[in-house]
């Protein structure tokens, strides 16, 4: 018998106004799973990632996480149930020193394990410990990545979020990154949920992908099966 998977989606449509960015989704995230959403530019794919945050809210269909129906949940209510998104862009706070950018993360008032948080974020991301008093702004691509991974990570997520880590980096580093998330499934037993451009090593690191065109999603299966479909190759592997 099959448990209830962690993240439930069925049927979610999304729209911009009077546009329609998905058209009827199902997808499912188990508990200790790494499950990759590939799909072109503009699928869909932050969409989706982004209405499971609540912004935008799915107009129809429904979103179950954990049990609980989040579907019409206001985001900073859907934040409390233990998911955490590191958003496209890495959003973090460029003013603020990495430390005081991975405080807000962990809203360190709230958050008594926060010593060691700090302690195993600085552990994956060594640099980050090396450059803990350096603003932010100053870092490096790959370094503002792994701060914008870190900081969600100090919510003590059950399900983290990731939409295109490796977005604009250079190789070694989208290695490193996608090793830090391998590390914290295998490891620390972190379900994620990765929305990529980067088929070939999102589809290697994955229990699990979807791919997603123009709003639905066309194919699913084991990370190694659609590495080998031919459909995944020619569309999304070339020169990968
Ligand atoms: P990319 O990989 O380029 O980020 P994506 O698969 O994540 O693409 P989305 O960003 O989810 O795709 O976009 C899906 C569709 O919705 C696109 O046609 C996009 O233009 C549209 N869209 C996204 N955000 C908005 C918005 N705020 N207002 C209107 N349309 C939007």
């Amino acid at each position: 018998t099959m448990t209830e998977p962690l993240l439930k989606v069925r049927g979610v449509e999304t729209y911009y106004g009077k546009i329609i960015a998905l058209k009827g989704v199902d997808l499912d995230v188990h508990e200790g799973e790494i499950v990759t959403l590939i799909g072109a530019n503009g699928a869909g794919k932050s969409t989706l990632m982004m209405t499971v945050c609540g912004s935008p809210q799915a107009r129809n269909g429904s979103i179950v996480y954990a049990g609980e129906d989040i579907t019409t949940k206001p985001t900073y209510e859907i934040m409390r149930t233990g998911i955490a998104q590191s958003p496209e862009g890495r959003r973090i706070f460029p003013r603020m020193s990495v430390l005081e950018n991975l405080m807000m993360g962990g809203m360190v008032a709230e958050n008594k394990y926060f010593e060691d948080d700090l302690k195993r974020v600085f552990e994956l991301f060594p640099r980050l410990k090396e450059r803990q008093h350096q603003s932010g702004g100053t870092l490096s691509g790959g370094e503002q990545q792994m701060l914008a991974i870190a900081r969600a990570l100090m919510s003590r997520p059950r399900l983290l979020l990731l939409d295109e880590p490796s977005l604009g980096l250079a190789p070694i580093i989208v290695r490193q990154i996608f090793e830090a998330i391998n590390e914290l499934n295998k490891t620390d037993g972190l379900t994620v949920f990765l929305v990529e451009q980067n088929a070939y090593h999102a589809l290697k690191l994955a229990h699990r992908g979807y791919v997603m065109v123009n709003g639905v999603i066309t194919m699913t299966g084991t990370g190694k099966e659609l590495l080998s479909r031919e459909e995944v190759k020619a569309a999304y592997l070339e020169g990968g």
